[in-house]
């Protein structure tokens, strides 16, 4: 049976790296952060990671994660309900709360868990979801596993969202759902719009913080403290594996007997193992360092203006960012493959996306700024673009 399926499979990736679409991993031989070593051997300055705040190599969360390991051992072999809960995941829980204001939180292995359990425990085919459409995928996944209607209204469009909202009155409950900020433009979702809409048209929000939490707003408590509307969202999702230190691990914040409901019948949480005791512990510490100061935010703030300011004074073409997501527009997918190769070679690594990642046309190479960074090191990045953005006439 398998060498037919093999001799398609085979096909299919030809096809795959025929069309240019087959994804290489360049292969790390370094901890994470804003200098890597690369299996070539070459050391990069890397701003292309969700290491916003800098913490995937940090040495107190280090340490954190050691002494974890010695307290309460290595593995959980349970899922929560069984015996995969110690007090340290209840605190955890609470941690996360406090930090968005919420009123109870639900761990899961991923985001991706925690976006792909929420829907189907929640609603039924009485009831309607009303989807950004470039949400993530996670979300597009979730929403497929819930019997509940489906809409979908374009990017931060709000027109649109008010026009999905009017036709899904007709529904008993309506929930609507959008990334806090979109990782491709890394623009950030008008949270006081949606909130507005949804409460005129009795709708309830859920927001994916996975690229802003930690990141957007003064102490980075995310989209909702940017449009002060802490408080005033249903659900919010997020992960442990961006800007919160980048080990793994995810949740759902938010009222009460919603996440009780999860805790019943979410099956990503029912049916899977617990959060190891060294991410949950290591977890705790990351939040309680967020409540003492607010250094790496500022950081990561004034990197992203410092870069965001060289790179148009240098001429080139960017997006309008509130996040720590710098998208520059090339527009030709040819051009950003060779311009992120030629960047490479000048140390500096980051990736070029095109379509079907992005619209047709819309070709762009991303930036992502981190507290990690250095200001030499946005200033040899600057130096790299505009030398590169010289040759390939792009400035
Ligand atoms: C990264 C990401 C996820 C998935 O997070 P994991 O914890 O890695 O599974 C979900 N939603 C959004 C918007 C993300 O950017």
């Amino acid at each position: 049976m398998y060498t037919k399926f093999q001799s398609f499979l085979k096909e299919e990736l030809s096809q795959i790296k025929e069309a240019g679409l087959f994804k290489n991993e360049r292969i790390i031989t370094s901890p994470q952060g804003a200098e890597i070593s690369v299996s070539t051997g070459q050391e990069v300055l890397n701003f292309c990671a969700n290491n916003y705040l800098g913490l995937s190599n940090n040495p107190i969360l280090v340490q954190a994660a050691k002494d974890a390991l010695d307290e309460r051992g290595y593995g959980m072999s349970s899922v929560r309900f069984i015996c995969g809960t110690q007090d340290i995941h209840k605190e955890l829980e609470q941690k996360i709360a406090e930090f968005f204001g919420t009123e109870d939180t639900i761990l899961y292995a991923a985001a991706f868990d925690a976006n792909g359990g929420v829907f189907e425990p929640l609603l039924t085919d009485e009831d309607a979801i009303i989807s950004d459409s470039l949400n993530h995928a996670s979300i597009i996944d979730g929403v497929r596993l819930c019997k509940a209607a489906r809409y979908r209204f374009e990017n931060a469009n709000m027109e649109d969202l008010e026009a999905q909202l009017k036709v899904a009155q007709k529904h008993r409950f309506r929930l609507v759902v959008t990334d806090g900020v979109f990782s491709m433009d890394g623009n950030v979702a008008p949270m006081d719009k949606i909130v507005e809409l949804a409460n005129k048209y009795d709708a309830m929000v859920m927001i994916d913080e996975c690229h802003s939490a930690g990141v957007v707003g003064e102490t980075g408590r995310g989209v909702t403290e940017l449009f002060d509307i802490r408080g005033q969202v249903e659900i919010i999702t997020g992960t442990l594996g961006k800007a919160f230190g980048g080990a793994v691990g995810g949740f759902t914040t938010g009222k009460k007997e919603i996440i009780d409901m999860l805790r019943q019948r979410s099956r990503p949480y029912l049916f899977s193992n617990s959060l190891p005791p060294m991410v949950v512990s290591t977890g705790i510490k990351m939040f309680d360092m967020m409540n003492e100061t607010n250094e790496l935010q500022d950081k990561l703030h004034s990197n992203t203006d410092y870069f965001l300011g060289k790179m148009l004074a240098a001429g080139f073409d960017i997006k309008p960012t509130k996040s720590a997501i710098v998208a520059v527009m090339l527009y030709d997918a040819k051009l950003s493959q060779d311009f992120a190769a030629k960047l490479l070679e000048e140390g500096v690594y980051v990736i070029g996306f095109y379509f079907p990642v992005v619209a047709k046309g819309q070709a762009r190479i991303r930036v992502q700024l981190s507290a990690a960074h250095e200001v030499e090191h946005l200033d040899k990045a600057v130096e790299a673009f505009v030398k590169v953005g010289k040759e390939l006439k792009v400035i």
